[in-house]
């Protein structure tokens, strides 16, 4: 075999393990952390009508989502597990400590329409699209609502975030009947399992 021979076919090797390569992977990722960012807190209150507050509601769901995802193995990280402000810069620093890691930041929603209701979640990046895109489906099979997508924002934490990110908004505190369903836990529960079984079908190891 000549030296042409010889390159051609090692190229042919390559091209083939490659194409396995792509084949094979899908389109997720293995992560054993998850950063869990309860939106808000401290003076900070979000959004909020007839005294129900978005920070308070942000943390119970991180809080219980941490709780279902250490049950599951997984090692979560907590921006805030009190009520405090931490400033979003500082947010996406302490998510850019950890590896093999995804961040998940809690908050809902709130529009000057008292009708407009729904979930939807936010990504930035390629990767952020793809988790956002599991947890939309699945928080859609959790709880009976207006479907409003997935959507690309430049919030500081996805932005800044190096990790496969999301914001996840789980209703709309500003229409009445969600408002009445989130004062419910088993309605954030509902947001959690939503949550986490997006998170199981991102998880490649799954
Ligand atoms: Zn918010």
């Amino acid at each position: 075999m000549n030296f042409g021979q010889y390159f051609l076919k090692n190229l042919a090797i390559a091209a083939a393990v490659v194409g396995i390569l792509t084949i094979a992977a899908p389109a997720a990722s293995a992560f054993n952390t998850v950063i869990i960012d309860a939106g808000h807190g401290g003076h900070d209150r979000g959004a909020d009508h007839s005294l129900v507050y978005e920070k308070h509601l942000n943390l119970d769901v991180a809080r219980r989502l941490e709780r279902a995802l250490t049950g599951l193995g997984y090692k979560v990280v907590m921006i805030r597990r009190d009520d405090r402000f931490v400033p979003l810069d500082k947010r996406a620093a302490i998510a850019n400590r950890y590896r093999n890691a995804v961040f998940v930041s809690i908050h809902f929603n709130s529009s000057w329409k008292g009708q407009v209701t729904g979930i939807e979640t936010f990504y930035k990046s390629a990767t952020g699209r793809t988790l956002a895109t599991h947890i939309q489906g699945e928080l859609m099979r959790s709880i009976r609502t207006e479907n409003r997508g997935v959507k690309t924002a430049n919030f500081v934490v996805l932005k800044k975030t190096r990790h496969p990110a999301v914001l996840v908004e789980g209703g709309f505190v500003s229409n009445r009947t969600e408002r009445n369903a989130m004062m419910d836990p088993r309605y954030r529960q509902a947001v959690v399992d939503g949550i986490v079984r997006g998170l199981m079908k991102y998880d490649r190891r799954r």
